[in-house]
C-alpha cells in the first residue's frame, strides 16, 4: 500500500510506530527538514520544564524547543486561558480589520517596554506568526523611512528563513544559491572567544564596532537603511558581544542616516535577566526592535516595534498579515508577559543564569573540551574546543555530547557555524535542583567523551 494511502486511512487517534513516522517525514517533508540525535525523539507531552516522550520518558528541557519556552511549557494560567476560550466559542481570527482586545493590550503593554531611544508612549507595534516575518517587516520600515536599500547585518548573525532575511545571514549553510541577495553587507562579528582582531578584551578599542563604519564606508554610498543585528548572536553560537560595542556602533549607524533594528527573536521576553527586552539594559539606542519565540512561550506570535516616525512613513500604504495578532495567539503572548511579571522570571533568569554561568565556569576547569562559556542571563553558550591552543571546533564531540546528554535525561540545544556551540535556554522558572541536573549531566558526559 502507498504511503499515501495508508495516511488517507489513518485518524487523528492513529497511533504510528516512531519508524512510521520518520518514513512519511522522508517521503513528504522537505529535504530541508533536519532533526536532532540519531534516533529522532518524538516528544508527547511537556509540564514547566519537563517534556516527555511517547513511551512517558522524562527529560529536562534546557533549549526550549529552540529558545521558544519562557514562562515553561503548558503554564495552567495560559491553559485556563485556552479552555475559557474555547468553551466560550471566542473567535480565534479576527484580522486587523476587526478589533481584538487581546492584540490591543498586547500592544499597549509591550510598547512599555520599548527603550527611551523609541519613546514608549508614542512607539508603534505590528504583530506578525514569525521572526522572519518580524525581521522583513523591520527592513521594511527602515527602507521605507530612510529611503535607503542598504542593510547592514553581521556575519555569524541570523535573522530567518524568508527571502528577504536570509539576504542577512551570516552562514553558508543556511544561505540558497536561488536566493536574490540585493543591497546586503556584513561586518565582522564582535566575537571576543575568537576575535578577527587577535586582540583582548578589555585593551581592544572595539575594532570590531570600528569595522561597522569601515564596512559603510567601503561597500556603501554612504548612506544607509539600517544595521540589523541580535544582542547575543543565538544561531551563531550565543556569541555575546561586549556591552559597549552597541551604543558606539547605533552612533555610528545613525551618523550615517541608518536605523538600528535589534533583533530580539531570541533574547527578548526576560531571557536576558535586565530587562523584558535586553535592548533597553544593553543600552542599545534602537529605532526598532523584532521578536518571537519565547514572546508567546511557543505561540506562533512575533512582533515589530517601531519608533513613531518610521511608522508614520509608511502612512498611505496597506501592510496586511492575515493570522497576526489573532485573539488565541495575542493572549497567549499577553498571558506570558504577565505571568513574566508576577512570577519574576526575569529576576529568576539572572539568578539562575549566573547561578548555571558560575557552574559552568566549574566544568571548564576540570573538563579541556569546554573552550569558552558565555552568555546573558539565561541565554548561555558553552563552545567545546579539541585544543585550547588552537581551538579547533569539537564539532563531532558536541554532536555526541548532545546524544549522552540524552541518555542522562537532558535535551540540549548546539549552534555555531561549526556546531560546536552548546546552546542552554532553559524555561525562565528554572530552579537550583533542575540546574543541578543539568551540571550533573553536562559533567559526566563530557567525563565520558574525555575519556574517548
Ligand atoms: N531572528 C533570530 C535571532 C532567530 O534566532 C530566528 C530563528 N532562529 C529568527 C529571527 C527567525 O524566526 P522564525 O523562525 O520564527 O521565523
Amino acid at each position: 500500500m502507498s504511503l499515501a494511502k495508508q495516511e488517507t486511512e489513518k485518524t487523528l487517534d492513529t497511533v504510528e510506530t516512531n519508524g512510521e513516522l520518520l518514513a512519511t517525514r522522508k517521503a513528504h517533508f522537505l529535504p530541508t527538514a533536519a532533526h536532532y540525535y540519531q534516533e529522532p525523539l518524538h516528544l508527547v507531552r511537556a509540564k514547566g520544564s519537563f517534556v516527555y516522550d511517547e513511551q512517558g520518558r522524562e527529560f529536562l528541557d534546557v533549549i526550549g524547543g529552540i529558545v521558544c519556552i519562557s514562562a515553561g511549557h503548558n503554564h495552567p494560567r495560559i491553559q485556563q486561558r485556552m479552555i475559557e476560550m474555547i468553551t466560550n466559542d471566542e473567535i480565534q481570527h479576527t484580522t486587523t480589520l476587526y478589533l481584538n482586545r487581546y492584540a490591543t493590550r498586547l500592544a499597549d503593554k509591550l510598547t512599555g517596554e520599548a527603550p527611551k531611544s523609541m519613546d514608549p508612549k508614542t512607539a508603534k507595534v505590528a504583530f506578525t506568526n514569525s521572526g522572519s516575518e518580524a525581521n522583513e517587516l523591520a527592513l521594511l520600515a527602515a527602507r521605507q523611512a530612510t529611503g535607503e536599500t542598504m542593510v547592514i547585518s553581521l556575519q555569524h548573525g541570523y535573522h530567518g528563513g524568508t527571502s528577504g532575511t536570509l539576504a542577512h545571514c551570516g552562514h553558508h549553510s543556511w544561505r540558497f544559491r536561488a536566493q536574490p541577495v540585493s543591497n546586503a553587507v556584513a561586518a565582522i562579528a564582535p566575537n571576543c572567544y575568537r576575535c578577527p582582531f587577535k586582540r583582548d578584551p578589555g585593551t581592544c578599542h572595539l575594532e570590531c564596532a570600528k569595522h561597522v563604519e569601515e564596512t559603510i564606508q567601503t561597500t556603501t554610498h554612504g548612506r544607509i537603511a539600517a544595521f540589523l543585528a541580535e544582542p547575543v548572536l543565538g544561531v551563531g553560537g550565543f556569541i555575546t558581544p561586549p556591552e559597549e560595542y552597541f551604543h558606539r556602533v547605533a552612533e555610528i549607524i545613525h551618523r550615517y542616516g541608518g536605523k538600528y533594528i535589534s533583533d530580539e527573536v531570541q533574547t527578548g521576553a526576560g531571557r536576558c535577566g535586565q530587562t523584558f527586552l535586553a535592548t533597553p539594559s544593553l543600552g542599545i539606542d534602537a529605532d526598532i526592535i523584532t521578536m518571537a519565540k519565547g514572546f508567546g512561550n511557543g505561540a506562533a506570535i512575533g512582533a515589530t516595534l517601531m519608533r513613531a516616525d518610521i511608522a508614520e512613513s509608511m502612512t498611505g500604504k496597506m501592510h496586511f498579515n492575515t493570522f497576526a495578532g489573532d485573539p488565541f495567539q495575542a493572549m497567549q503572548a499577553l498571558t506570558t508577559m504577565d505571568i513574566i511579571e508576577e512570577e519574576k522570571l526575569i529576576e529568576n533568569a539572572r539568578v539562575m543564569g549566573q547561578a548555571l554561568k558560575d557552574g559552568l565556569l566549574e566544568l571548564q576547569k576540570r573538563h579541556p573540551l569546554i573552550g569558552d562559556v558565555r552568555g546573558r542571563g539565561l541565554l548561555l553558550g558553552i563552545e567545546l574546543v579539541k585544543d585550547r591552543e588552537t581551538k579547533e571546533y569539537a564539532s563531532a564531540e558536541t554532536a555526541q555530547l548532545m546524544e549522552l546528554m540524552k541518555e542522562r535525561g537532558v535535551l540540549i540545544g548546539k549552534g555555531g557555524l561549526f556546531g560546536n556551540v552548546v546552546r542552554l535556554a532553559p524555561a525562565l522558572s528554572i530552579n537550583r535542583d533542575q540546574a543541578e541536573q543539568l551540571l550533573k549531566a553536562l559533567d559526566e558526559s563530557l567525563s565520558v567523551l574525555e575519556k574517548g
